[in-house]
Order: C-alpha cells, then structure tokens, then sequence
C-alpha cells in the first residue's frame, strides 16, 4: 500500500488527514500507532476505497486506485478492513450468514463459499457458534466475527483498526498470535494501536500519525529512541525499551540488541552461566495431523517430561482435542526458552507455517542473545 501526499477533509471541515505519504511494505507487520482522533481510521478507510483523497494519490501495488465499482470490488478481494466497531461491520443475523456475505457477493460456488466460512471460523475460534445470533454475541465475539469476515474474502493484505481495544488479555494474546500466524501465511498485516507495548513487541515496521500528519515511519526501534519526538506527540516508551535505555545510561549494558520480549531482557541482564541449559522440540504439525500422530510423536519422542507449550491454532486444537497438559497456553516461547535456561526441556507444539518463524526467533536468541538451545524439529502429518 502507497499513498502520496494524500489529503483528506470531512464535509464539517475537520482536517483528519495532511500531506501523508507512506508505504506499508508487502508481507510484513505494520503497525500505525498515534493518539485518538491521530487519523487511523480515516487512512485505513481510504486503503480499501471507502473514502476517496480530497488531494494526492493513494496506491496499492504500484497501482493508482480506481473508485468505479468494478475496480473497488477487485480492490476488496485483495484488501480487507475489520473495522474497531464491530457493530459497523455485521449486518447478518446469524454468524454464519454474516462471514458468508463477502464471499457470496464475489459469485464463488457454493461450496467455496462453505469451505471459507469454516475455515475462517476456525481461525478465530467460532466454529462452534455458526447459528448463533449476532444481537447475542459478547463484545468480543462481535470482534472475532468481524475479522472472519474479513478473512473469508481470502485477502492478501489485512488491515485492523485498533484490534486488540476492549478484549481481556488473553484474546489480546490469541489475536496477536493470530495475526502472526496469517503473516506467516503469507498475509500483510496492518494494525492501528495506541497501545505502545504491544506496537513494539509485535511490529516489523512502524508509522506513526499525529495531527492528522505522519510524523515518523521506520522500525519500533528508531522511533522509541527519539525523546524528543515521543514527548511531542505525546506517547511514552514500551517498558522494556525503557529499561534497555535504563541499562544503558547506567552502563550495565550496551544498547543493541534491543529485547523486544521479557525472556530477550532476562538473557541480556542475566546473561551468566546457563549451562546446563534444557534442549527443546518443535513438533510441527500440519494440517492433516492427527490426535494419533501427536501421541505417538510425543511418545516415541520421549517427551511426556518436558513443559508443553502451543504455538498456532491448529496446535491449541489438537492439544485440546487430546487432553495434553500445557504448560504455556501464552507466551510459549519466551516460557520455554526461559525453563531451558534453567534446565528444563521444552517441547513447543507449533502450526507448521509457523515453524520457520519459531527457528528464527531460536536463531535471533543464539545470535545476539548468545544462548544456544539443543533442538531438534519432529514433522508428523
Ligand atoms: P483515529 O482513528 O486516529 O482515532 P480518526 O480517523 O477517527 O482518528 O479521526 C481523525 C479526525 O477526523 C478526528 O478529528 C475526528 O474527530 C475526525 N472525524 C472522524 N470521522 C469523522 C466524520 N465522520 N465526520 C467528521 N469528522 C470526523
């Protein structure tokens, strides 16, 4: 996604963007951060079409946006918005008549439309809710419907205005999850967030809007590090960030490699003598996997004495189907890596689009963090 000097006046006048040019690179992690009434909204209305600039361009691979019907409707089988409101989203009575209609008003056959409204509905964890009505639904279950609307058009590009405001914290860590597992997948994925914390931990990149102006665009980094920035516009700095600066300012540490999670800061404060240190498994699990395969994988793995930890909806289903104790049902990584520091093996139960970004993170810890965990990776169909 691309905009060039886009501008953009409500009919009362109000001036919600100015002279906003920025690129959201393709298949990464882009988080738009800046205050209320900052402008999110109104940008990300404009990426799928529903507002036009009132000056500049607005552009979406490589290719000026055209507002006929016919070029809005070939738009938004590639980009889908998941509204913050829920309530502006879902028209349907029923759930599953509502993640049907975006699929049913592309013309796909009957049973593509079925297979995408299961799969989508298993992706946010309503498979189990299809008939319900959507007047009965909690707040955030209105939210989940919303997004499985949104990936039932099979989008390349998903874009979510402030995603993760007024869920408790554990579908905070499920959507983030979520939303790392359909990256992996090959998704871009565009959140808005006031929420420096989770801007941090989660972005590869970075926008930040103030005023209606983009004031910076970057990685989490570069923007955290500028005081004098942050003050004007008004945010403070993610915790860890702060502490990392801490370190530095008292020279107990230099400043890279930023720890961007607690179990990054935990090796870097602590780096001390981590032997023996707990060896770990990934079992990658795909999607023909069964209750079987895992026992058995678990079995002749000789893993029954290591902590549990899932990684990915897939994983979370099949340990729930089979009645496996987790240890981390959150935080798996950084839990498991932080019970290898201590001696304890791990096992990590990892959906297998997500396995090479589970390596990397294992590779990042080993690079900069210097901790080097024995591990071996199980595939199992
Ligand atoms: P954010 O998503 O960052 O909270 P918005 O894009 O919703 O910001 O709003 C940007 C500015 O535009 C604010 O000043 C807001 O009051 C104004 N605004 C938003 N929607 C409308 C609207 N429908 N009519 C008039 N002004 C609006």
């Amino acid at each position: 996604m691309e905009t060039r000097n886009l501008t953009f006046e409500y009919p009362n006048r109000t001036m919600a963007l100015s002279d906003v040019s920025l690129t959201v690179p393709e298949g990464k992690k882009t988080v738009l951060v800046g205050s209320n009434g900052s402008g999110k909204s109104t940008l990300f209305l404009h990426f799928n079409g529903i507002l036009k600039p009132k000056s500049g361009e607005m552009l979406y691979a490589g290719r000026k946006l055209g507002y006929s019907a016919k070029s809005l409707a070939e738009l938004r089988t590639n980009i889908s918005v998941v509204l913050q409101n829920p309530d502006d989203q879902i028209f349907s009575t029923t759930v599953e008549e509502d993640v049907a209609f975006g699929p049913m008003n592309l013309s796909l056959p009957k049973d593509e439309v079925e297979r995408r409204v299961d799969d989508a509905l298993y992706l946010v964890g309503l498979d189990g809710m299809r008939e319900r009505s959507t007047q009965q639904l909690s707040f955030g279950e209105r939210k989940r419907v919303a997004l499985a609307g949104a990936l039932s058009m099979k989008p390349k590009v998903l874009i979510m205005d402030e995603p993760t405001a007024g869920l408790d914290s554990r579908m905070v860590h499920e959507l983030l999850e979520l939303a790392d597992e359909l990256n992996q997948s090959g998704l871009t994925v565009i959140m808005s967030t006031h929420d420096v914390e989770i801007a941090y931990s989660w972005a590869d990149e970075m926008r930040v809007l103030h005023q209606g102006r983009l004031e910076f665009s970057g990685s989490p980094e570069e923007f955290f590090d500028n005081d004098e920035k942050l003050h004007q516009i008004g945010l403070v700095p993610p915790t860890l960030f702060e502490l990392n600066q801490y370190l530095v300012r008292t020279k107990a540490a230099i400043e890279t490699p930023y720890p961007r999670t607690s179990a990054e800061m935990a090796l870097k404060v602590f780096p001390g003598n981590r032997s023996p240190v707990g060896s770990g498994t990934i079992l990658s699990i795909g999607p023909t996997s069964s209750p079987e395969d895992l026992k058995m994988a678990i079995s002749t793995n000789r893993l029954d004495q290591a902590s549990v930890g899932v990684y990915g909806t897939r994983a979370r289903r099949l340990t729930k189907e089979l009645g496996i104790k987790v240890d981390y049902w959150f935080n798996a990584f950084d839990n498991s890596v932080l019970g290898a520091c201590e001696g304890r093996d791990f096992v990590l139960l990892v959906d297998d689009q997500m396995v090479s970004m589970v390596e990397s993170r294992l590779q990042r810890l080993q690079k900069d963090f210097n901790l080097s965990i024995g591990r071996k990776r199980v595939d199992f169909r």
